[in-house]
């Protein structure tokens, strides 16, 4: 052993005597229970894993920077956007949903496209997806959906009577569904799709006026998708593609980057907008609301570690920052509680002090203890609050705005049902070409359905959001439309 290399320790610091042997009786063994550096190396061994997300669970990140390019303080005081040429720290995690840690990247399926800001004013998460629409609207169906698109309790294979019964009889589904068969349903790589915050949000100002917002992400890249045979092949020759194309680009200096721009819809148009905007299954349209240049992110920098960074990173819809606030959006809404909470579950109620996402700003709460604390746990400072001691104190500059609620507290469902306009605004907006592709990709999807009737409902809606889109997917799988 050459004299400049480092003492292998154990877990607690102790110089290691022999880290190929163990401890036994005689050279035969048995072993002995008093080797504790081999206790601890297969005990630690056997936890090296933490819970994968239910959702989202393979992923890849990477670090970078966001810089502010057009000055839109009149909309918002977030600190993140205070003045041209800000830059800001962040770190991006993208994922496919549906798949188990190790599935593969080239699959049908959205992709998750999680931003963590690390603005001066706490960090502000922008958790979306590579779609500006999702398959529900409502929180209380999400468990519901998942479990369509994850395995059949019994066989435990994937399920398409599952999927398209679920879809059927959740018209409005069908926006995403059309996302998703279509071309974009298998991006390139991820450098070269599109992100969404997808939800609406509220932006308040310094006066604390407020506007609605939907954030867009453009690829600088372009657009680019893969062909359902190369995505195929990949999926089998190399299930890593797109994690390993990312780490690969960034390595070579070659850093992606995307223009970030926001549609703004003052707070009283939400009352008589065609679509309403707090429903998530909807878009605005462009023509309505122009797309605002705000920023443009790159990323330049690939994590020095995996698991301590990306599988360690925690993102919320719920963590905000001063002028950047919820909707009403009745999917938000259910994700403000459900994101931290799985992170309380699967890293820990300390999770936000882990270095991938512990605030570059201060942090002062009165929150104590809990599992796996490795800060000073706030020392011998005061713990409670009110206090006499001089401890932080809130400050009403950055209460959030009020808003009007009102209305009966009920179950109800949303009084905008139109599942199909927009849909079938997609199906027009693509090529002959892509109409093709979307119809034989939405055909192969559904032949292995079993129920004809499952088969027929969905028909019925591709139908009702373009007559030529019902009849071309009902022809590829030999049955009728079906009569109203
Ligand atoms: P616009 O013509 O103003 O916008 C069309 C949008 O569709 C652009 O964002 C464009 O993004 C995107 N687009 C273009 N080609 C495709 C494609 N092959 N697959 C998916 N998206 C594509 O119309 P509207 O805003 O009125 O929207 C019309 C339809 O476009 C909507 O019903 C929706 O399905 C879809 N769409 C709308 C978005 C929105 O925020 N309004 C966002 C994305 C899709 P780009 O040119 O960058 O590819």
């Amino acid at each position: 052993m050459s004299e400049d290399k480092k003492k292998l320790t154990t877990s607690w610091g102790a110089p290691v005597g022999d880290n190929q042997n163990s401890i036994t009786a005689g050279s035969r063994g048995p072993t002995l229970i008093q080797d504790v550096h081999l206790l601890e190396k297969l005990a630690h061994f056997n936890r090296e894993r933490v819970p994968e997300r239910v959702v989202h669970a393979k992923g890849a990140g990477a670090h970078g920077y966001f810089e502010v390019t057009q000055d839109l303080t009149s909309y918002t005081k977030a600190s993140l956007f205070a003045e041209v040429g800000k830059r800001t720290p962040l770190f991006v995690r993208f994922s496919t949903v549906a798949g188990e840690n190790g599935s593969s990247d080239t699959v049908r399926d959205p992709r998750g496209f999680a931003v963590k800001f690390y603005t001066d004013e706490g960090n502000y998460d922008l958790v979306g997806n590579n779609t500006p629409v999702f398959f529900i609207r409502d929180a209380i169906k999400f468990p519901d959906f998942i479990h369509t698109q994850k395995r059949h309790p019994q066989t435990h294979l994937k399920n398409p009577n599952a999927v398209w019964d679920f879809w059927s009889l959740s018209p409005e589904s069908l926006h995403q569904v059309t996302i998703l068969m279509s071309d974009r349903g298998l991006p390139a790589t991820l450098r070269h799709m599109h992100g969404f915050g997808s939800h609406t949000f509220k932006w308040v100002n310094a006066e604390g006026q407020g506007v609605w917002v939907k954030y867009h992400f453009k690829t600088e890249q372009g657009v680019q998708n893969l062909a359902p045979e190369v995505a195929a092949k990949l999926a089998a020759d190399n299930p890593d593609y797109h994690t390993e194309d990312l780490f690969h680009a960034i390595d070579q200096g070659d850093f992606p980057s995307w223009k970030l721009s926001v549609q703004i819809m003052p707070l009283e148009d939400a009352d008589s907008y065609r679509f309403d905007p707090f429903d998530v299954t909807k878009v605005w349209s462009q023509k309505d609301y122009p797309l605002i240049e705000v920023g443009r992110m790159v990323l330049d920098r690939n994590p020095e570690n995996y698991f301590a960074e990306v599988e360690q990173a925690t993102f919320s819809p719920g963590t905000f920052v001063p002028g950047i606030e919820a909707s009403p959006d009745k999917m938000l809404q259910g994700r403000l509680f459900a994101y931290g909470d799985a992170h309380r579950y699967r890293v820990g109620a300390n999770h936000q002090s882990l270095p991938i996402n512990r605030p570059h700003s201060e942090v002062n709460t009165y929150q104590r203890d809990g599992q796996m604390r490795a800060d000073n746990n706030g020392g011998g400072s005061v713990y409670y609050e009110p206090n006499s001691a001089g401890g932080p104190a809130e400050s009403a500059a950055h209460k959030t705005s009020p808003y009007e609620v009102g209305g009966a507290a009920d179950s109800v469902a949303y009084d905008h049902n139109d599942h199909y306009t927009q849909p079938g605004d997609l199906y027009r907006l693509l090529s002959e070409e892509e109409r093709t592709r979307l119809v034989q990709t939405i055909v192969g999807a559904m032949q292995p359905v079993e129920s004809d009737e499952i088969k027929r409902r969905q028909i019925g809606h591709f139908y009702q959001a373009d007559p030529e889109y019902g009849i071309r997917i009902a022809e590829g799988l030999g049955l009728s439309i079906p009569e109203e």
